[in-house]
């Protein structure tokens, strides 16, 4: 018998099983693949970045600035996060009139936001367009190597006693007395004392409604990083995010570009894995070029679409429990960025469950916002 069993092995699932080894419980996790093998994995880096938020997610992230200068040191790892900032950028007088609104709603939030003229700018990043009027920044933001981060999760989660098993699924899950008690994989029977927590991601939603909750309106997408061949000299200084335009840019090692925002991929079901799409590669790389136009003829040396993430209607997470089941959670709808939210969440989600509590800072992502009754 085990405390909690969490299915998947990616970043939640290894942060929420340290929360719980923290506070004194015994914990399996399961992981059909590998750890970091969907959306916690993949190559380049993952924005931690407050600006341009949705407001509900705002919360977490005054707390997630304080987390992730010194998260390694807790995990014992090496250093995976850069604080270097985030320029959201602005080309149209609309733009501007609406970012000095979002300006000052993310200052009453409580995050460090200013907004940036053009010749400022241009201090700051000498080779953009000169189209770019101007930018909202948010100084405390950054980068984190996720899949580094996500290995050293699971690292301190076993040093804690964990016991993480790749290459295993979770099949289906019994119900007794309006209790999960029993979690079934190919080759065993888990019995569970305190609860099970699904955290894998494209698989949720599914998961669920096989247990009699409710159809999440989620769907999944495969979203596209392309990392450029090494450049002579990168052009930017900064992450770098465009209010109107589909890209984001961030420098990776050995001078590579990350050319991502949100293209996708096709998602080919029996293969497991994205298909790219020429379109999106070209529309990709054009934006960038229109922001950067120094990037024109940029060498791409990768294209990868094979990380699922689900997508909710809302385009914030739900995390929830499963009605009618007491000891049965969920994550999933983490819509392309629940990486920089991910240690204040999995810490609160920990929290819940180990108290029975539900905790302040997660109630805006109930499922119940979905439902008039
Ligand atoms: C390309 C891309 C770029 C992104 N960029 C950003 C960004 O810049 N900023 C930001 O904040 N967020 C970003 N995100 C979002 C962020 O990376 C994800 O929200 C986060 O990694 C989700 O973590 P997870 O643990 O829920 O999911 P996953 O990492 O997908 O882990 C779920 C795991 O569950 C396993 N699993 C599934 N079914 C089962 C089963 N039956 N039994 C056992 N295991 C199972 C899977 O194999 C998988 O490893 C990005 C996401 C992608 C894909």
């Amino acid at each position: 018998m085990v405390d909690y069993v969490i299915v998947g092995g990616g970043v939640y699932g290894c942060a929420v099983a340290w929360g719980l080894s923290r506070r004194g419980h015994s914990v399996r996790v399961l992981e059909s693949n590998h750890v970091a093998s969907r959306a916690s994995g993949g190559p380049g880096r993952r924005g931690v970045r407050a600006n341009g938020r949705d407001p509900r997610e705002l919360p977490l992230m005054t707390v997630a600035y304080d987390v992730w200068p010194t998260l390694h040191e807790e995990l014992g790892a090496e250093q995976f996060y850069e604080r270097v900032g985030q320029l959201l950028l602005l080309e149209t007088p609309d733009q501007v009139s609406a970012a000095i609104a979002r300006c000052r709603m993310q200052e009453a939030l409580g995050i460090e936001s200013h907004m940036v003229e053009r010749d400022e700018l241009r201090e700051m990043e000498p080779e953009l367009n000169d189209t770019i009027v101007g930018a909202l920044f948010c100084p405390r933001d950054g980068v984190a190597d996720h899949a580094a981060t996500t290995r050293a999760y699971a690292g301190a989660a076993m040093a804690m006693g964990v016991e993480l098993t790749e290459g295993c699924s979770m099949r289906s899950i019994e119900v007794t007395g309006g209790r999960a008690t029993d979690v079934m994989t190919d080759d065993e029977r888990i019995v569970v004392d305190r609860g099970v927590i699904l955290l894998s991601n494209s698989e949720v939603a599914e998961q669920v409604h096989a247990l009699g909750g409710p159809l999440l309106p989620v769907w999944n997408g495969c979203f596209q990083v392309l990392m450029s061949e090494p450049l002579e000299s990168l052009p930017l200084r900064h992450l770098v995010g465009h209010v109107g335009r589909t890209v984001s840019l961030k420098a990776d090692t050995g001078n590579r570009l990350m050319i991502s925002g949100g293209w996708t991929g096709a998602w080919d079901a029996a293969a497991q894995t994205g298909r790219p799409r020429q379109a999106a590669v070209e529309g990709n790389v054009s934006e960038a070029v229109a922001v950067y136009p120094s990037l024109a003829g940029i060498e791409i040396g990768t294209v990868d679409v094979g990380h699922l993430e689900a997508v909710s209607a809302d385009d914030v997470p739900i995390i929830d429990t499963v009605p009618h089941v007491d000891n049965l959670w969920f994550g999933t709808g983490w819509s392309g960025h629940g990486w920089a939210i991910a240690p204040v969440v999995a810490d609160s989600l920990a929290a819940w469950c180990h108290s029975g509590q539900s905790q302040e800072l997660l109630s805006p992502f109930s499922v119940a916002r979905f439902h008039t009754n």
